[in-house]
């Protein structure tokens, strides 16, 4: 089996230099294990800042995949059967069954399993998560995402726009902007060509926000926070541009904002609603969406294992539309 390990903890941007592959060999399995091999591994943002405080520098770098069985010792789990595992930055590995979670059944033959860790897997479910239960976006209501050619980002806009908001994204490049309309956004923008984020912000909806689901906090925060309209809605999914900082950021402070204007904010974490029926609820839905064209999902596939560290990375620096994906 090989491994990427973290060799040392990440300052400021992570490095090629920061991961190390090792190999090793697996012990026989013992009754009640099973073998997988990995096909297609998740990068996400998380992985930076999380790496902070669960990892020590020479572990294995974490993270999820799609595995399929190999060799089974437990009579629950069928070799050939594809499973999504948390189980790190792992060619192969040995599971007793605990932590794997199958994919929706009847997967359709036409979807790639990938989307299991994309459109269909966290993020997507992120997405669907944090709309309902803190923006609930209500018709004709205006929502804006950031970082929304990103793996949630794609998803957040186009359920908004089901539920018949008129939705605003922006994204680090013309050909995000181009591919954001092309999925049905009404207005988008490249915030680093913009010039000003709060006349952007204004021309895209002179009317202001009613919802604003956050990836990137900083400075695009502190401006759009300005276009709240009153109640507006504010789900703090991540802040990307302050992982890589080894100084924090400081910034405006909001409170009279969030008091003259009733705003509602509020951050939540994905991993608080794995075991909750919703959890399943959006996996079904998404699908479905997906299956109806209703949603649609685009993939960045960095292919091999050896450049996983690179298509981290990578990702980290903008260069995915959709969800960042490892294909063995
Ligand atoms: P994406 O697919 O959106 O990939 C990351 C993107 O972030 C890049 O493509 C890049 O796009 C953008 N980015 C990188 N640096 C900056 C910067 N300095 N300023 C603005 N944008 C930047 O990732 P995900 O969709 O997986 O995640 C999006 C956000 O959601 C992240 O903040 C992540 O941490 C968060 N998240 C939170 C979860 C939760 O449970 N709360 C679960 C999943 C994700 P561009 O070209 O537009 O700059």
């Amino acid at each position: 089996s090989k491994s990427w390990t973290m060799v040392k903890h990440f300052e400021g941007v992570p490095k090629l230099e920061d991961f190390k592959l090792i190999e090793k060999e697996l012990p026989p399995l013992e009754d009640g294990e099973v073998l997988l091999e990995s096909v297609f591994w998740s990068v996400d943002p998380y992985m930076r800042p999380y790496s902070k405080t669960a990892l020590k520098e020479g572990d294995v770098m974490m993270g999820t995949q799609v595995a399929r069985v190999t060799e089974s010792k437990n009579p629950s789990f069928t070799v050939g059967d594809y499973y999504v595992a948390q189980s790190g930055w792992t060619t192969h590995f040995i599971s007793d069954g605990k932590k794997l979670r199958a994919l929706p059944s009847n997967w359709p033959e036409s979807l790639p399993r990938s989307l299991a860790l994309g459109a269909v897997g966290m993020p997507g479910v992120t997405a669907y998560i944090g709309l309902k239960q803190i923006c609930d976006p209500k018709p004709g209501e205006v929502l804006l995402v950031n970082s929304a050619a990103g793996a949630v980002g794609t998803i957040v806009g186009q359920i908004a726009k089901i539920k018949g908001c008129k939705v605003v994204g922006s994204a680090g490049s013309d050909d995000k902007v181009a591919y954001l309309k092309s999925i049905g956004f009404d207005e988008a923008f490249n915030y680093k060509t913009v010039g000003s984020l709060e006349e952007a912000l204004k021309k895209a909806s002179p009317e202001g926000y009613d919802c604003y689901f956050e990836h990137v906090g900083g400075k695009f925060a502190d401006a759009a926070h300005q276009q709240m309209k009153d109640f507006g809605r504010i789900a703090v999914c991540g802040c990307i541009s302050m992982y890589n900082d080894t100084i924090p950021q400081t910034g405006p402070y909001i409170q009279p904002l969030l008091l003259f204007k009733q705003l509602r904010m509020e951050g939540f974490l994905i991993f608080r609603y794995e075991d909750k029926p919703i959890y399943e609820e959006a996996q079904k839905q998404l699908l479905e969406w997906i299956l109806e064209g209703k949603v649609k999902y685009h993939e960045h596939i960095t292919n091999g294992f050896e450049n996983m560290p690179a298509g981290f990375i990578g990702m980290l620096n903008g260069e995915n539309t959709g969800k960042a994906i490892i294909k063995a």
